[in-house]
Parts: C-alpha cells; sequence; structure tokens
C-alpha cells in the first residue's frame, strides 16, 4: 500500500497546481482524477451523447478505457490508447465533466483506476471525492478551497495566459453551476471528509499553501 495524501475542494481553489507541488517535493506520484471525468466528457462529446442521457453514457462508456502515464511529473491521459490530455482543458469539456461524473456508472468505470494507482505508488491524488470515497483511508486529508471571485480571477488568468479569450463574470457564472452540480449531486458529491483539514488558499501564494501541507504531513507521519 502506498502513502496516500487526498486533496479535494472546489473548481480554481489551486488543487492541481499545490498537488503537483507537494508530489515534487515529496517525490510522489501527481494523480490528477478530474483529469480523467473529463477524458470521459471528451468521449462523450466525441460520441455526440446528451448529458441528460444518463443511462446511455453509463452503457457507452464501458467502451472508454481511460489510462495514465507520467512524464516528468505531468499526468497524461489516454482514453483507447489515444493521447487526449491536450483537449481536456476547454469550458465544453469542463462542464460536461461535471454533468457526466454525477452519473454513477461513470464514478465506478473510475473507481478502480483511482484506488490500484494509490494502492502501487506514494501519490498525491486530487479531486472532489478523494478523501471521503476514494481514499477513506489515506494518510492526510487537505480540504483546499477559497472565495468564489478568487477562484474565477485565477482561472481567467489561467485562460488569458493560454490565449484563450474569455470574460471572468462568465467564469464566475459557470463555475458557480459547476459547483453546485458537484456539491448537489447523490453520487460522491463533493464535501469535507470528517478528518480533513481545511486550508483556505484566498490570501496564500502557493509557496505557503505547499509548504502548509507539507509541514503537515510531516507532523502526521512523525505521530504514526
Ligand atoms: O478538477 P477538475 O476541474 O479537472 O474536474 C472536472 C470535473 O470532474 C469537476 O467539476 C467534477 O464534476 C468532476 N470530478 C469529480 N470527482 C473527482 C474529480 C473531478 O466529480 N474526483
Amino acid at each position: 500500500m502506498g502513502i496516500n495524501i487526498a486533496i479535494d475542494g472546489p473548481a480554481g481553489a489551486g488543487k492541481s497546481t499545490i498537488a503537483r507541488r507537494v508530489a515534487k517535493e515529496l517525490s510522489f506520484l501527481y494523480v490528477d482524477t478530474g483529469a480523467m471525468y473529463r477524458a470521459i466528457a471528451y468521449y462523450c462529446i466525441q460520441k455526440g451523447l446528451s448529458g441528460s442521457d444518463g443511462d446511455r453514457i453509463g452503457q457507452q462508456i464501458q467502451e472508454a478505457q481511460v489510462t495514465i502515464s507520467h512524464a516528468e511529473g505531468e499526468q497524461m491521459v489516454f482514453l483507447n490508447s489515444e493521447n487526449v490530455t491536450s483537449f481536456l482543458r476547454s469550458e465544453e469539456v469542463s462542464h460536461m465533466a461535471s454533468v457526466v461524473s454525477a452519473i454513477p456508472q461513470v464514478r465506478r468505470h473510475l473507481l478502480a483506476l483511482q484506488q490500484s494507482l494509490a494502492a502501487n505508488h506514494n501519490v498525491v491524488m486530487d479531486g472532489r471525492d478523494i478523501g471521503t470515497t476514494i481514499l477513506p483511508n489515506a494518510q492526510l486529508k487537505i480540504f483546499l478551497t477559497a472565495n468564489p471571485a478568487t477562484r474565477a480571477k485565477r482561472r481567467y488568468q489561467e485562460l488569458i495566459n493560454k490565449g484563450v479569450s474569455c470574460s471572468e463574470e462568465e467564469i464566475l457564472k459557470e463555475m458557480t453551476e459547476r459547483d453546485e452540480r458537484d456539491s448537489g449531486r447523490e453520487a460522491s458529491p463533493l464535501c469535507q471528509a470528517e478528518d480533513a483539514v481545511l486550508v483556505d488558499t484566498s490570501d496564500l501564494s502557493i509557496d505557503e499553501v505547499t509548504e502548509r501541507i507539507i509541514a503537515l504531513y510531516r507532523e502526521k507521519m512523525k505521530r504514526s
């Protein structure tokens, strides 16, 4: 069994940046579970499946094999052996990921992959239900959050840096809708595990958050 650090939280809280940094510092594997849901969303978009047809998606995704590999700490996602990593960050895929992730068959489809990675490696895994459902025995659980305006601003900046034109207002609206869907769904909703440490990143730098998590990890390991 590997050592597991679970990082959950809403969109734009800084999970992937922080999880990647913590993993690098500790020489753990960084596992981005959101990208797996995005790969399923991409598959559904390609197949012309409507998000409202949960039963059909539940059946069709049995044909969608998601796997990951790592190169220099970066996760790459493969869909039926095709590297789809560069197609996963669009707003269309973000939206569809949040719709398909509410379908129980989709969650079951990805659970084994996530749990087997954590069983075989030391991982920092980020997502929405890692501390509550996927890795309930993780050595350290973090719930990362930030106020909605800060989260929207970060996402806006990320897209602008990539040359994508967008409006901050639209992003805030889409993000709020996504959070509501993720928190309100029945299957593994986004919520803080009872034994997770809450870290609000609104006024903290990436370095500060990383250091805080590493310190929490060392403290935990000393006590166990
Ligand atoms: O983290 P990211 O924004 O890439 O996740 C995309 C979507 O995938 C989220 O909005 C959420 O609906 C879903 N997700 C999930 N459970 C996870 C990770 C992501 O439901 N463990």
